[in-house]
């Protein structure tokens, strides 16, 4: 393990590794580990890491734990688009990165992988978790792996569906009449009242979330020049991992050129936008309503990182309506047969209204970030039509 100390980007405040912490002691801001990339340079080379299997597991040494709890998540496809790319006629190359493939639909297990793994190595026997939906299934999942007790709580307008998921794998479930920030808060006080072990967009799940970011550039060859990643943002967790990953293979020599980040918000839940558009800081929103639940984090636990990473790759951010969410849901599942959850539309949302910023001859990778079975049935346009089960029938049809 290659851990060196755990760093508080807010005050800079430094703790010793391992340490079972999750906002900073000082300050209670937002916790990073790292690494000792000297040692890591001298024994980790792409060599060593391509002669494995391509999943999540490859990147072994850049996660804070011996052993993974693994279902083999990760390793999932990076498609190019077979027609929206053409029909935007913008001139670059678009990609999409199938993040609903992994083993609970969407790409929190890359994180439970190590969050779960950690709470072991503190020898947890409960946790507890905040969640719209996503997570909660994920950490549900790797608890019942790892034999821990699983306790989630879900905001009052979580999907059905995901409720279904969180229970199929064994979680107890709370559904608090309240939204997904109150349920925040909720389980911090489980944790400090009652020592429960807590999880969720915290430094260990960020650790595990950056080999979504190492696949992209392992899958591309490393080849980043004009390079954009664009991302959905609900409490930041993703695209800050994301430029995790970017910089430890700068680090390592494995990438000369930096991607650039484009972060979506929907325009019911944009505080970060709104802080990157004013240059201030993140301000929570009290009312965060938006059809792509799975990002409705009306006070995100990483804005402030957020802000930074995309401020020092040179991108930038993009809100979009429920309305141009659903329009892309549509367009990825009907031109490029991927069946996206409407948080996982929210990249392509945002490329449909601001893909001209980008320079021809770029390339372009759009996350998927969940699956599509992940949704309710109100929100899919067009409905059934019900038929007798008489042969007749066909001639209304095919006739
Ligand atoms: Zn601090």
């Amino acid at each position: 393990m290659f851990e060196d100390h755990i760093f508080c980007e807010t005050c800079g405040r430094k703790y010793p590794a391992g340490r079972k912490i999750f906002r900073c002691g000082r300050c209670g801001g937002s916790l990073e580990v790292i690494f000792d990339y000297g040692k890591m340079r001298r024994k980790v080379n792409l060599k060593l890491l391509r002669s494995r299997r391509f999943d999540h597991l490859r990147y072994l040494e850049f996660y804070p734990v011996k052993k993974p709890v693994s279902i083999q998540e990760g390793g999932t496809p990076l498609v190019r688009s077979s027609n929206i790319e053409h029909s935007l006629g913008l001139g670059f190359q678009l990609w999409f990165k199938n993040e609903g493939l992994n083993p609970s639909g969407s790409f929190k297990d890359r994180g439970s992988s190590i969050e779960i793994a950690k709470a072991k190595e503190f020898r947890a026997r409960k946790v507890v978790c905040a969640s719209t939906g996503n997570m909660g299934a994920s950490v549900s999942a790797y608890s019942g792996l790892a034999n821990l007790e699983c306790y989630i709580f879900t905001p009052e307008d979580a999907v059905p569906v995901k409720l279904e998921q969180i229970l199929g794998y064994g979680a107890r479930l709370y559904k608090i009449s309240g939204s997904y920030s109150q349920a925040e808060k909720l389980v911090r006080e489980a944790n400090r009242k009652y020592g429960v072990h807590l999880l969720g967009d915290y430094l260990y799940r960020r650790e595990g979330t950056k080999s979504v970011g190492f696949e992209i550039l392992d899958q591309l060859d490393f080849r980043t020049k004009d390079l954009w990643i664009v991302s959905p943002v609900g409490n930041g967790t993703l695209i800050s991992a994301v430029w995790k990953a970017v910089k430890e293979f700068e680090t390592l020599g494995f990438i000369k050129d930096r991607p650039k980040l484009i972060g979506v918000q929907a325009e019911g839940c944009n505080p970060v936008v709104k802080a990157f558009r004013s240059g201030v800081n993140v301000k929570p929103f009290k009312r965060a309503r938006t059809v792509a639940v799975a990002i409705e984090c009306g006070d995100p636990l990483d804005g402030r990182r957020v802000l930074e990473s995309i401020r020092e790759s040179g991108g930038f951010m993009e809100s979009v309506s429920d309305g141009e969410i659903l329009k892309a849901r549509e367009m990825l599942a009907r031109k490029e047969g991927l069946f996206a959850e409407p948080a996982g539309a929210v990249s392509l949302a945002g490329l449909l209204k601001a893909g001209k910023r980008i320079k021809k001859r770029s390339k372009v990778v759009s996350l998927v970030t969940g699956h599509g079975l992940k949704t309710p049935k109100t929100d899919i346009p067009g409905r059934e039509i019900r038929i007798s089960k008489d042969p007749g029938v066909l001639k209304g049809i095919f006739g």
